[in-house]
């Protein structure tokens, strides 16, 4: 009888345990994955796909007010919230027939159960099997965190349940300042909801720029959605129709929908960890691992969310790939997390990638920042009240461009392209003899002559 059942089992059919699958499998490996909800995991299922869905759908609110300016008269458009909610679940669901064949095709075992550790080779599954595996990946990703618990916390919906309401909210309290809430608060206001969004810092988007907090922040007020900083919901009445939110700050908010989005936390609870020995990383709560994302047992690897590094889909599905090239490809791989790009699909959207202009300073002597914030050519005859933003962040000397921030439309896809240049090290020079294409708004990247500031940090005595 062979020792073990399988080559790999992989916890988790989201974006980094079914890559891992496919391409351990590819490479000659016996490969079985459980996911004990749906195949493709958080991204596919209840995160960016279906998010981006309604973003598209709540732009062409602005579309529709848009079109005035360029002489087009639109009559009685009207919306409707379960058209949209049923479309996008038809696309979803196609996708994870796709997510699941892929696998299969390629030669996994796909359980749709949920799998746990007996010991450091055992898989114990809720449908009684049991599975002795050579390798196993903890894929597991991660789940909203409600923070503590208030009275009324039962009331309170997360992203997930927000992509299936029966009905558009007319009225919708967010709480959270991070990207999931100010995106959710971007597409509800989007569809015509009155908007008040909670946050307990001092201002939206922690991590980010402060030029890009403060960008933000204008833009959607401006749009009408209410900011309340400083501030946290104490506690969640239920009335018949809606409910009471009751703040730190002695107010109250009434709305028809309160959703948290404060937070979320790897998924290693229930896991049987312990039974193999995979130690907690102290400082984030995710799963301890190495450079090459293995665990403190070295036959055991985590990768994605589980391990609370940088919780991004192309980051889950690159260290997937590394597992699998590492393992079972005979090529070991290190990701490399530096200058990974990021957006914000909230609107305007954000798009940045490397460090910031704090981060910038605290790490170089002479840095000098362009910054230009302008209104975009279709505003003139939209006459939409709106600005863009564009910063680079320089080292001033090695003339490397550090970063790069922008808020405005078609952010992310400008900064996806960006990226390639910060990653190949690209000087401010670089920037500088490439011609502009005319006209755009990311021409005034290549276009950015002067600093608008210098920062020297003085030796210490
Ligand atoms: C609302 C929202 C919007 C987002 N938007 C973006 C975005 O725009 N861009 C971006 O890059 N990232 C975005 N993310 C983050 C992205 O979704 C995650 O980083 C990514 O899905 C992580 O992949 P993963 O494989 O680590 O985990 P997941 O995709 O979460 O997959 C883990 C899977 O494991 C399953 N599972 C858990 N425990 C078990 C068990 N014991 N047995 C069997 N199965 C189990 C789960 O059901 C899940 O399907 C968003 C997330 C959310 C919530």
């Amino acid at each position: 009888m062979a020792e073990f059942d399988t080559d790999l089992f992989v916890i988790g059919g989201g974006s980094g345990g079914v890559r891992a699958a496919r391409i351990a499998a590819q490479h000659g490996a016996r490969v079985v994955i459980a996911e004990e909800y749906r195949m493709g995991g958080t991204c596919v299922i209840r995160g960016c796909v279906p998010k981006k869905l309604l973003v598209y759908a709540s732009h062409i609110h602005h579309e529709i007010e848009d079109a005035a300016g360029f002489g087009w008269t639109i009559r009685e458009a009207s919306f409707d919230w379960p058209t949209l909610i049923a479309n996008k679940d038809k696309e979803i669901a196609r996708l994870e027939t796709a997510y699941t064949a892929n696998v299969e095709k390629a030669g996994a075992r796909v359980l749709k159960t949920r799998a746990q550790f007996l010991d450091p080779h055992s898989i114990q599954l809720a449908t009684g099997e049991k599975i002795r595996s050579k390798y196993v990946l903890i894929a597991t990703g991660g789940a909203p965190n409600h923070g503590a618990v208030i009275p009324g916390i039962q009331h309170v919906i997360s992203s997930n349940e927000a992509f299936h309401l029966a009905s558009l909210p007319k009225r919708i309290l967010i709480q959270g300042g991070g990207y999931i809430a100010l995106e959710f608060a971007c597409i509800f206001a989007g569809f015509g909801s009155d908007v008040t969004v909670i946050y307990r810092g001092d201002n939206v988007l922690r991590g980010f720029d402060e030029d890009v907090r403060a960008h933000v922040r204008s833009e959607m007020e401006r749009e009408g959605i209410t900011i309340i900083t400083g501030c946290t919901v104490n506690r969640v009445e239920k009335h018949a129709a809606d409910f009471t939110s009751h703040l730190s700050n002695g107010s109250s908010i009434a709305s028809d929908q309160v959703m948290f989005a404060i937070g979320r936390h790897p998924n290693v609870a229930n896991l049987g960890l312990e039974k193999a020995g995979v130690a907690i990383n102290p400082s984030n709560g995710g799963i301890a691992v190495d450079s090459f994302s293995r665990t403190s047992v070295p036959h055991i690897y985590a990768i994605g969310d589980v391990t609370h590094r940088l919780n991004l889909t192309p980051v889950a599905i690159r260290e997937g790939q590394a597992f699998a090239d590492t393992v079972f490809g005979n090529r070991p791989v290190e990701v490399d997390h530096a200058d990974t790009p990021t957006a914000v699909f909230c609107q305007p959207e954000v798009g940045t990638v490397g460090l910031t202009e704090t981060q910038a300073r605290a790490q170089f002597s002479h840095v000098d920042i362009y910054k230009s914030t302008f209104r975009p050519m279709k505003a003139t005859l939209s006459g939409r009240d709106t600005r863009m933003l564009m910063k680079l962040i320089v080292d001033a000397t090695s003339d490397r461009v550090l970063g790069c921030h922008i808020v405005g439309d078609g952010a992310a896809e400008i900064v996806q392209v960006l990226g390639i240049a910060v990653k190949m090290k690209a000087t401010k020079a670089d920037f500088d003899a490439t011609m502009a294409l005319h006209p755009t708004a990311a021409e005034e990247l290549v276009t950015m002559r002067t600093p608008t500031a210098r920062h020297v940090r003085q030796a210490a005595e």
